[in-house]
């Protein structure tokens, strides 16, 4: 009668082996009006579904976007972020922002997630018809740990520009950049994001803003120079107002981690959102063209994290060879 006891005690222990530890996971994002908290809430939506499987539970914090999340994910702060290629590029090869702490070489590419353009407002009668006539104008580059700064410093460069030709280049949020905007207290911002964001669609719409295109000899080499810009339109009427098409450049937002998460949690996390990919892609107009082939072949510089190339490797979607 020894037999089936530990046979039951033995089913007991090795079932309890893979009920996972129980682990709270944080994901940077950026501002509340901003499509990288969209990013989040839909990754921790999809994956806190299945908390009583895994056992991770999966909570958003806003901040000030890409660099900021760099860090903290390097700080050990942050678990996963939401990133722009252009700053996981820098991050990765200790360039640009990232001179002086170096390469980060935990750094670790999840997917990518979809194309974020380089968006310039000017505010409606400012006279601004191309990037250059913000010279001696009130110019909003961006809050310090934004990625949309380090991409609007790329651009004052490119141009021969520097923040002291604007009559004023202020450093709000995007919170508060089109209530600024709006109430004449700015002429223009610029804001990298996927495409429709209501942020914009605010500003647009309440105070008749303009999307401003940026191309020309300089922002070809731009492109050119740099594998993770590349040029994109903004169609006609994607935002109230604006009903002409919109040349711009711009990159992807990608979504990364540290080489310290485990492999098992990463896991979970890429299997919420490609095991539930068309709902996914629901969850934001910007996410709506995504295709997993290009969350793994665009943006990313960063290794990818042993965790995500499993998942993807098991369905296919890497193939051995890849
Ligand atoms: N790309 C922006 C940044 O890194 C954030 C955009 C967003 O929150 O959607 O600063």
């Amino acid at each position: 009668m020894k037999w089936p006891v530990v046979t039951i005690a033995t089913l007991i222990l090795a079932s309890s082996a893979v009920i996972a530890q129980p682990r709270t996971v944080t994901i940077g994002t950026g501002s509340a009006t901003g499509v990288y908290q969209a990013v989040g809430e839909a990754i921790c939506r999809l994956l806190n579904r299945e908390s009583p499987r895994h056992g991770i539970h999966c909570t958003v914090k806003s901040s000030d976007g890409s660099v900021q999340n760099v860090n903290a994910i390097k700080g050990g702060e942050f678990d996963f972020g939401v990133v722009q290629s252009d700053v996981q590029y820098h991050a990765v090869k200790g360039q640009g922002l990232f001179k002086e702490s170096g390469p980060d070489n935990d750094l670790r590419a999840v997917f990518s997630v979809y194309p974020e353009p380089l968006m310039v407002l000017a505010r409606n009668r400012s006279g601004v018809e191309k990037f250059e006539d913000f010279k001696d104008k009130r110019f909003n580059v961006g809050n310090p740990g934004s990625g949309t700064r380090a991409t609007v410093d790329m651009l004052l460069k490119a141009l021969n520009m520097k923040p002291g030709d604007f009559a004023q280049a202020t450093e709000l949020s995007p919170d508060e950049h089109g209530p600024a905007l709006c109430d004449s207290r700015i002429d223009g911002f610029g804001y990298v994001v996927g495409n429709p964001a209501a942020n914009l669609h605010y500003t647009t719409k309440t105070c008749n803003a303009r999307l401003i295109p940026l191309s020309g000899p300089a922002i070809d080499r731009l492109v050119v120079n740099y594998p993770y810009f590349a040029y994109t339109t903004i169609a006609g009427g994607t935002y109230p107002g604006n009903r002409e098409p919109v040349r711009t450049f711009g990159v992807v937002a990608t979504f990364v981690t540290s080489a310290k998460v485990p492999d098992d949690v990463v896991y979970a996390v890429v299997s919420a959102v490609f095991d539930h990919f068309a709902e996914f892609r629901k969850q934001h107009p910007s996410f709506a063209h995504l295709q997993p082939t290009d969350a793994i072949n665009s943006g990313l510089t960063a290794q990818l994290h042993n965790g995500a190339f499993r998942y993807f490797r098991e369905k296919g979607i890497i193939r051995r060879g890849d």
